[in-house]
């Protein structure tokens, strides 16, 4: 019962703000004697050098994760416990405290403020995580070069800065539209070049993801991947951010692991996606469960967005759900648009018409406004559009 002492004492949040763990979250200790690192305020780069070097000769992996106050070190790859006084006696650490949870690097232990996460360049890119909604629109799969060049016309008049579509669509059945693979690739290209919109879409094997990594902005891990463990280490290993969509039967903490493996390969760029997990109702395709997103918030730091389109199914909710996505506090929406949703080769049911998706951006901009948050690349002014 050490480890929940140490968190009813808050002694794990190093930034000085109030942290405050679900009862319950504590009791199961950490599994595999993980440790987390915490520099003093004052520690140079030197001192957290040397801590990194420290652990690193010991034959484990270290995360070093900048904080507004001060920087922790997340240790990973040790089979055992570890002894906290190993590290408590270099210069610069504060303490070396246990971590209570089975995830460590995606946890609000590791680091308290919200991660950001950016997308295309320093300059002109977009930020998923801040103040801003992050919205991802368009079909869901690449079905021609007019289709995908039309929908992304769309998308970017209605003000979305990234654009979602499938080169690469994990099926159900096997005789379902697969996707047009690199050609589909190419036109997402054509996409960012000729409308300036990011490029989300879906890696779907480890080996597919070498060509899916060369195109896009974001690498999508779909629903049915959630648990491919070496997918999301090859992912893990990739320099483009990561969007994580929640296994339609997966609990919380299941989620989190999925993305604490991409994380512990180094990339730290991760964004999270409800979209709707399976339950006996049958009213909709998928029951989308807007309860995570506080409580990924607690537990996390990782941003979090909502996809009302696979969360329900079918059009005439995809709406009213994004409306309360961002009343919850998801950090933006993925929605599906089509020019032509009745032709779609792939999810017409669940995609807006057009005018619906910039009825959606009107209406989503107006509930952000309340919250305090905008909307990334739209006016501030609800009702500006003439
Ligand atoms: C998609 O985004 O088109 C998709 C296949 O989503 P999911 O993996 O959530 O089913
Ligand atoms: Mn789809």
């Amino acid at each position: 019962m050490f480890f929940m002492q140490i968190a009813s004492q808050n002694r794990l949040d190093y930034t000085g703000q109030s942290l405050s763990l679900p009862a319950g979250g504590v009791e199961r200790g950490p599994k595999e004697g993980a440790m987390l690192i915490v520099m003093k305020p004052q520690a140079s780069e030197e001192d957290i050098r040397r801590v990194c070097q420290r652990i690193e000769a010991l034959g484990y992996r270290a995360h070093a994760m900048p904080g507004a106050q001060r920087t922790a070190i997340g240790i990973t790859g040790n089979k055992g416990p570890l002894e906290p006084e190993e590290f408590e006696s270099l210069a610069g650490v504060a303490e070396a405290i246990p971590v209570s949870k089975p995830y460590k690097l995606v946890s609000r232990e590791v680091k308290n403020e919200d991660s950001q996460v950016r997308v295309g360049p320093a300059e002109g890119g977009v930020t998923i995580g801040g103040r801003q909604l992050a919205i991802i629109a368009g079909p869901c799969a690449v079905e021609s070069r007019e289709q995908a060049l039309a929908a992304a016309e769309h998308v970017r008049k209605a003000g979305a800065r990234l654009f979602r579509a499938g080169a690469f669509k994990p099926r159900t059945s096997p005789y379902s539209f697969q996707g047009m693979g690199e050609e589909g690739l190419k036109i997402l290209a054509e996409v960012r070049r000729q409308f300036g919109l990011f490029i989300v879409t879906e890696t779907i094997d480890p080996e597919n993801c070498d060509l899916v990594e060369e195109y896009a902005d974001v690498l999508q891990v779909g629903a049915r991947n959630m648990q491919n463990f070496s997918l999301l280490k090859r992912v893990g290993r990739s320099k483009k951010p990561v969007l994580l969509k929640r296994g339609m039967s997966a609990t919380l903490e299941e989620f989190l692991m999925a993305a604490e493996y991409v994380l512990s390969e180094g990339n730290y760029n991760v964004i999270l996606c409800e979209r709707g997990v399976r339950t006996f109702a049958d009213h909709t395709r998928n029951t989308l469960d807007l309860s995570v997103i506080p409580a990924v918030k607690l537990l996390s730091h990782l941003p979090i967005i909502v996809d009302p389109s696979h969360g329900t199914g079918k059009r005439d909710k995809v709406i009213p759900l994004a409306r309360a996505a961002i009343a919850v506090g998801a950090d933006g929406l993925i929605v599906e648009v089509h020019p032509e949703p009745e032709r779609a080769l792939s999810d017409g049911y669940q995609s807006l018409y057009p005018e619906q998706f910039e009825s959606l951006m009107e209406q989503v901009t107006a509930i952000a406004g309340v919250l305090g948050r905008t909307v990334e690349g739209k006016r501030k002014e609800v009702g500006s559009r003439k």
